[in-house]
């Protein structure tokens, strides 16, 4: 069966109010979108309900982090039970903002995947290399040992279905500097490589690979033809209505 082209916003701490995200969700639900795409937007957990509330069935809500116990004295925190119960179908773990600014190492991202999971949420699990690892010729090694950490905690039965796997190499997030095709192409193929290596070849098959790092509706094209590249993780461009044009990528 193909893989179904994923399209995921990631609005960040953005925009800063409510009335910004009813217009967001205005553009869209107006918007004729590819029906055979998968369309996933992740506002701020404040915003999560009330931009769910507005939006076409069509598309899904995600929040951008969560935590890895079900209840208690962790204040901040969000639990995936939490987010079930909001209806909230999606969490995002492991983004390099997170893993950078808030010293979340690949085991903790390993530990929340698997606590998502096990509460019946879908993962958006984001990894992904730095510039110096780049230019280090460390980029499969990095990568693999993102995914290793996720592989090592989730059980033999963990459902990958329920997994969308993010690449987004540093270096490219937020500052306009694209990966080539052919270079979003490479990663993704090894990701499918340590995939089919590490848990099976079906999982290999069927997981969704899906690319961020300055993704627009300029350069969004190209990189769907790529035979690996199931979709985006898109920041910057989710908050505008460039935004569309991507979701529409893969028509
Ligand atoms: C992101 O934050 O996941 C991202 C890909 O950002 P941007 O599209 O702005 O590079």
């Amino acid at each position: 069966m193909p893989r179904q082209f994923f399209v995921g916003g990631n609005f960040k701490m953005n925009p800063s109010s409510v009335e910004q995200k009813k217009a967001i969700a205005k553009i869209l639900n107006e918007a004729q979108l590819d029906p055979a795409t998968e369309v996933v937007i992740a506002p701020p957990s404040l915003y999560l309900i009330p931009l769910k509330d507005c939006l076409r069935r069509d598309i899904q809500v995600a929040a951008q982090n969560c935590y890895h116990k079900t209840s208690g004295a962790f204040t901040g925190e969000i639990s995936p039970s939490q987010l079930v119960d909001a209806r909230v179908p999606y969490v995002i773990l492991g983004h390099s903002e997170r893993r950078t600014l808030f010293h979340e190492d690949s085991k903790f991202v390993g530990h929340k995947t698997k606590a998502a999971l096990d509460a019946s949420l879908k993962v958006i699990l984001c990894v992904g290399e730095t510039l110096q690892e780049r230019e280090a010729d460390k980029t499969a090694e990095v990568v693999n040992s993102q995914l290793q950490a996720v592989v090592d905690i989730l059980k033999e039965e963990s459902d990958w279905s329920n997994i969308v796997i993010a690449y987004e190499p540093v270096w490219a997030i937020g500052t306009g500097k694209v990966a080539t095709a052919a270079q979003a192409q490479e990663a993704h193929y090894d990701i499918r490589e340590f995939l089919k290596k590490h848990v099976s070849q079906a999982v290999a098959d069927n997981t969704r690979v899906i690319y961020g790092g300055s993704v627009t509706a300029a350069n969004c094209r190209e990189l769907a033809t790529q035979p690996d590249v199931d979709g985006f993780l898109v920041g910057g461009a989710s908050l505008k209505p460039e935004f569309v044009d991507i979701i529409n990528a893969n028509r």
